[in-house]
C-alpha cells in the first residue's frame, strides 16, 4: 500500500468527547469516527484491525467445529414475547414499528432468533450437538454510551449458541468455548482474567466473564491470590464472620436529634459503622411495590443481587421518595427494619450481628441493641457488595479488588429459552425433549479498543503484530532523493513478495511528520531509508520499544520476516 493512496486522518489534538487513552488514540490515529452519540464508523485502518480480530475468532471457533451463520439485526416482537423478554428487557431494547404497525426490535443479543432457528432446523438427536455463531452488529440503547467503542449503542459482537441433548453435553460445549475464548484472548495479546459472573438479562445458571485488566475498566473484579477465586463484583461474595455469640441486650429507644447518616450515628453512639444497620427503601417498578433492604451500615447494596432476588430489572429499581417512605409509617433519615409495612430483605451478614443500632422509623430516634430474629425478621439473602478488607468466600484469605473491561461472557442457558419457545428434538427413544443451550459472546469492537488500552505509550498505539493494521512501513527520509526512493521501493517490494503487510510512505513531507503519523497509528516496524542509502543501509525502528538499529537492507527484511513468523 502506498501512503499517498491511503486515507490517513491523524489528528494532533484529541477531540473533546474522548476521556480515556484508548478512545483518544483511536480517534487521533484515524481508526474510527463518531457519527452520533455512541455510534462509530470504522475507517480503513480501524477496519483492518477489526477484520484481524474477527479472523482470529473465526479460526479458533471453526477449529472446534462451530458453524458461522449471519442473522438479521431486525427481530420481530413475537419471538421476544415467546421468551418473555419483550416486557422484561427494559429501555435498552431499541423498539420500532414497520409501516403496518408491526413491532420489531434491533437485536441487543440473539437468543430468541437462534433458538427459533434450531427449533426449525434440528429435528433429531442425530443433529446434536450443534454450535452456531455469527459476527454481527448489535444495538443497545445504553443509558450512558461512553468511551468510544467500549460502550456503544451500536457495536460488533460475536455471539454463539450451543444446542445439546442434555446437561452433560452442555458442560462439554461450555468447557470447549471457555478454552476457545482463552486461546482467542491470548492470541490477541490481552492481559485478562476469567471471573465468575452474574447472568444478568440473558439468564441461565453458570456464567464466566473474560476481563481485560485495565484501570479504566467499568467492571470491578474481586479475586483471591491464595486460592484463585475470582468473580465480578456483581456476583462476588465474601466470607461471613462467625455468628457473634454475645447475649441479646434489651433494646432502647434513643433521642438522636440531627443524627442521620451512618457517620453521624457512629459518632453519636461512639461505635464503628460495622455495628450499625441501615435500611433502604426501594420502589420496584416491575412489581409496582415498595421493598426494604437491611444491610450493615458501612456497606453498599449490590443492586444486581437485589434485582435477582426480586426478579426485577435494575432500570426499574429506584430509591423511594420521602412520600413513599412516609406511606410505610417511617421517615427519611430514620428508617429501620422494625415494624415496616413492606417486604424486608436482610443481608445475611445482618443475621449474624448482635446488638446493633438501627433507625426507629420515627423522626429524631434510633434504636439501640436491636437483633435479627428477636426484633424483626424477613428474607435473609446475600445482598452486599464486596468491598476492601473482605475475605475470600472459599479460603478466607483477604480479597483483592481490581478493575477490568468485560470483553467476553459465556452462559449456561440450559432450557431457559428452549422450554418457553418449544425448541425440542426427537430423542433416541422417540420423545420430544427440549434442547439444552449455552450462549457465548465476545464484544469484538470493545475488544479492539481494549487492546489499545493495554498497548499504547505517549506517542500512540503499539499494536501487537497479530492485529496490527499493517506490519511494516518503509519511510524514505526524502522521497525526492533518488537513492532513498529506490532503496525504499526495493525494501517495499522485498517485503511485499514475502507476504508482509507493508506500506511505502511515498508522501512528500518532512520525515518527522511522517514518523509521528506511523508512531501514532502504531505500525510495529518502521524501516527508514536515509543518508546511508548509498551503502544499502537502513534504520529499523521497533515501535513497541522505540529502539533503532542500522542494518543492511537484506538483514532488516529478514529480521522483520522472522519476527512476523513467531
Ligand atoms: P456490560 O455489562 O458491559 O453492559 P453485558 O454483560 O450487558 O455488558 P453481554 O450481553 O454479555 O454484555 O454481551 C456480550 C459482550 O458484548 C460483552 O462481554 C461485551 O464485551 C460486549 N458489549 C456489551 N455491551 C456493549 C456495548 N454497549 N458496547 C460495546 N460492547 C458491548
Ligand atoms: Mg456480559
Amino acid at each position: 500500500m502506498k501512503a499517498s493512496k491511503m486515507l490517513i486522518s491523524t489528528l494532533k489534538e484529541a477531540p473533546q468527547e474522548a476521556k480515556i487513552p484508548s478512545h483518544i488514540l483511536m480517534l487521533r490515529a484515524g481508526m474510527i469516527k463518531n457519527l452520533v452519540g455512541g455510534i462509530y464508523q470504522f475507517l480503513p485502518l480501524g477496519l483492518r484491525v477489526l477484520h484481524k480480530i474477527e479472523n482470529i475468532i473465526r479460526e479458533e471457533l471453526d477449529r472446534d467445529g462451530c458453524l458461522e451463520i449471519l442473522c438479521s439485526a431486525l427481530q420481530p416482537k413475537e419471538l421476544w414475547v415467546e421468551s418473555g423478554r419483550w416486557s422484561k428487557y427494559g429501555p435498552e431494547l431499541m423498539r420500532l414499528k414497520d409501516r403496518h404497525n408491526r413491532e420489531f426490535c434491533l437485536g441487543p443479543t440473539h437468543e430468541e432468533v437462534f433458538t427459533s432457528l434450531a427449533k426449525d432446523l434440528v429435528k433429531s438427536y442425530k443433529n446434536l450437538p450443534l454450535n452456531l455463531y455469527q459476527i454481527q452488529t448489535k444495538y443497545r440503547d445504553e443509558l450512558r454510551p461512553r468511551f468510544g467503542l467500549m460502550r456503544g449503542r451500536e457495536f460488533l459482537m460475536k455471539d454463539a449458541y450451543s444446542f445439546d441433548k442434555d446437561e452433560k453435553g452442555l458442560d462439554l460445549s461450555y468447557q470447549q468455548m471457555y478454552d476457545a475464548y482463552s486461546r482467542i484472548f491470548t492470541r490477541l495479546g490481552l492481559h485478562y482474567q476469567v471471573v465468575l459472573a452474574d447472568t444478568g438479562n440473558i439468564g441461565g445458571s453458570d456464567s464466566h466473564q473474560f476481563m481485560a485488566l485495565s484501570a479504566v475498566g467499568e467492571s470491578e473484579i474481586a479475586y483471591c491470590d491464595s486460592c484463585g477465586y475470582a468473580a465480578d463484583v456483581e456476583k462476588a461474595t465474601s466470607r461471613l464472620e462467625q455468628q457473634c455469640s454475645d447475649d441479646f441486650l434489651p433494646f432502647e429507644k434513643v433521642l438522636t436529634e440531627n443524627v442521620h447518616t451512618i457517620e453521624e450515628v457512629s459518632r453519636f453512639f461512639r461505635i464503628s459503622p460495622q455495628q450499625t444497620v441501615k435500611t433502604l427503601i426501594y420502589h420496584d417498578g416491575v412489581h409496582q411495590n415498595l421493598i426494604a433492604v437491611a444491610i450493615r451500615g458501612d456497606r453498599e447494596v449490590n443492586l444486581v443481587k437485589l434485582v435477582n432476588v426480586l426478579d426485577s430489572n435494575e432500570n426499574y429499581l429506584t430509591l423511594a421518595t420521602e412520600e413513599e417512605i412516609l406511606s410505610l409509617n417511617s421517615v427519611s433519615g430514620f428508617v429501620g427494619p422494625m415494624g415496616l409495612s413492606c417486604p424486608l430483605y436482610i443481608d445475611e451478614e445482618v443475621s449474624q450481628m448482635r446488638n446493633f443500632i438501627v433507625g426507629a422509623n420515627e423522626k429524631n430516634y434510633h434504636l439501640k441493641n436491636v437483633n435479627y430474629g428477636r426484633d424483626f425478621t424477613g428474607t435473609v439473602c446475600d445482598l452486599r457488595k464486596v468491598q476492601k478488607d473482605d475475605f475470600c468466600p472459599v479460603c478466607g484469605k483477604p480479597l483483592c479488588l481490581e478493575r477490568g473491561i468485560e470483553v467476553g461472557q459465556i452462559f449456561k442457558l440450559q432450557t431457559k429459552y428452549s422450554l418457553p419457545m418449544n425448541c425440542t428434538y426427537v430423542s433416541e427413544d422417540g420423545k420430544n425433549v427440549p434442547m439444552v443451550m449455552g450462549c457465548y459472546g465476545i464484544g469484538v469492537s470493545r475488544t479492539l479498543q481494549s487492546i489499545v488500552e493495554q498497548y499504547h505509550d505517549d506517542a500512540g498505539i503499539c499494536w501487537p503484530i497479530a492485529v496490527a493494521p499493517y506490519h511494516v512501513v518503509v519511510v524514505p527520509v526524502n522521497y525526492q532523493d533518488d537513492l532513498q526512493a529506490q532503496l525504499a521501493q526495493s525494501c517495499y517490494e522485498a517485503l511485499l513478495s514475502r507476504k508482509a503487510e507493508v506500506i511505502l510512505d511515498d508522501r512528500i513531507a518532512k520525515v518527522g511528520f511522517k514518523m509521528k503519523d506511523w508512531e501514532l497509528i502504531g505500525i510495529p516496524y518502521l524501516l527508514i531509508c536515509g543518508k546511508r542509502s548509498n551503502e544499502n543501509i537502513v534504520e529499523l525502528k521497533v515501535r513497541s520499544s522505540m529502539q533503532t538499529q542500522e542494518l543492511t537492507k537484506d538483514e532488516a527484511v529478514e529480521k522483520i520476516l522472522a519476527e512476523l513468523c513467531q
